[in-house]
């Protein structure tokens, strides 16, 4: 595996690969790898010749009063993991380089960034989509691969794509859960032993609702009440959303349909930590 950290260097990397035919895929993380991550790698290398893995905690996707500089790193044991589950390229650049001082430039999507996620971080998606298009720009992926556990960034992502013409495809990973049912999270570490036990009712939660769409229930305030009730049952969470969207236009459903799907999703916190979660589900 090569390390590169230079935005240049890895332009001329992936110059020369593509003249040599091969198809480029790449991982976008903030790093604190862990095995959802390392799916996406596994799933990269199905579609790829050469997956790169980029590395950057991305500081315009935090608002101020965000984790960014708690945000945990550990870049060597990153870079062991991802050499392992079979990186070629371990792209890190860095936060001067990424954004120098008279850096000017955002990539904002409209409407669909102002859902969910967005209601409680407004300014979020504009530093994600701006760090992808840069991430696009740098690598020139022909397949890119991201995580179903952000499931609005996949919208957002997929939106850009389209909106802007990049000339790549996105491929969507499932969520990668602990054997209990937690979503793997860099951000799991930052939880307590009693919150780390008491996160277990999102996904439980998550099931719970499935199980209320596929006995037909139909009103989507009596499916996220139960919910609610189950969630604030456990001492320390604090209930940011808990939604059932149409999952393209991410807009709250006034009825659970009776064919297509619904995206339930919710952002709980527990303590200090903010957990997100969500579930596809499928109405046959
Ligand atoms: P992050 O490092 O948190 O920005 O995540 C990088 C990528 O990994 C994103 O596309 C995430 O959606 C994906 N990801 C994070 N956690 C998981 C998980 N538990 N299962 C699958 N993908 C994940």
């Amino acid at each position: 595996m090569r390390i590169i950290s230079s935005v240049r260097e890895m332009q001329q990397a992936t110059d020369n690969f593509r003249r040599a035919g091969k198809l480029i895929g790449v991982v976008p993380t903030m790093g604190y790898l862990h095995e959802g991550h390392l799916s996406l790698i596994h799933l990269a290398r199905r579609h790829a010749d050469v997956v790169i893995t980029t590395i950057f905690v991305n500081p315009t996707q935090f608002a101020p009063n965000e984790d960014f500089t708690k945000y945990p790193r550990d870049i060597e044991r990153d870079t062991a993991l991802a050499e392992s589950a079979g990186t070629d390229i371990l792209f890190t650049p860095s936060t001067d380089e990424m954004y120098p001082r008279e850096y000017r430039t955002y990539v904002v999507v409209e409407q669909i960034t102002k859902m969910l996620e967005g209601q409680f971080r407004p300014t979020h998606f504009r530093g994600v989509t701006t760090i992808v298009t840069k991430l696009f720009n740098i690598t020139k992926p022909h397949v890119a691969v991201f995580g179903q556990k952000d499931a609005q960034q996949v919208v957002v992502i997929k939106q850009m794509v389209k909106d802007l013409n990049f000339d790549l495809e996105i491929i969507v990973a499932p969520i990668v859960r602990e054997q209990d049912g937690l979503a793997l999270s860099s951000r799991n570490v930052y939880l307590s032993e009693s919150e780390r036990k008491q996160s277990i009712v999102l996904s439980s939660a998550l099931r719970r609702a499935e199980e209320y769409v596929h006995r037909g229930e139909k009103t989507p305030s009596r499916i996220i009440g139960e919910m609610k009730k189950m969630i604030t049952a456990q001492p320390s969470a604090r209930v940011d959303y808990i939604s059932i969207a149409d999952p393209a236009s991410l807009e709250d459903v006034s009825a659970i349909p009776h064919h297509g799907s619904v995206l339930i999703s919710l952002a709980v916190r527990f303590g200090q930590t903010r957990l997100i979660d969500n579930m596809l589900v499928y109405i046959p």
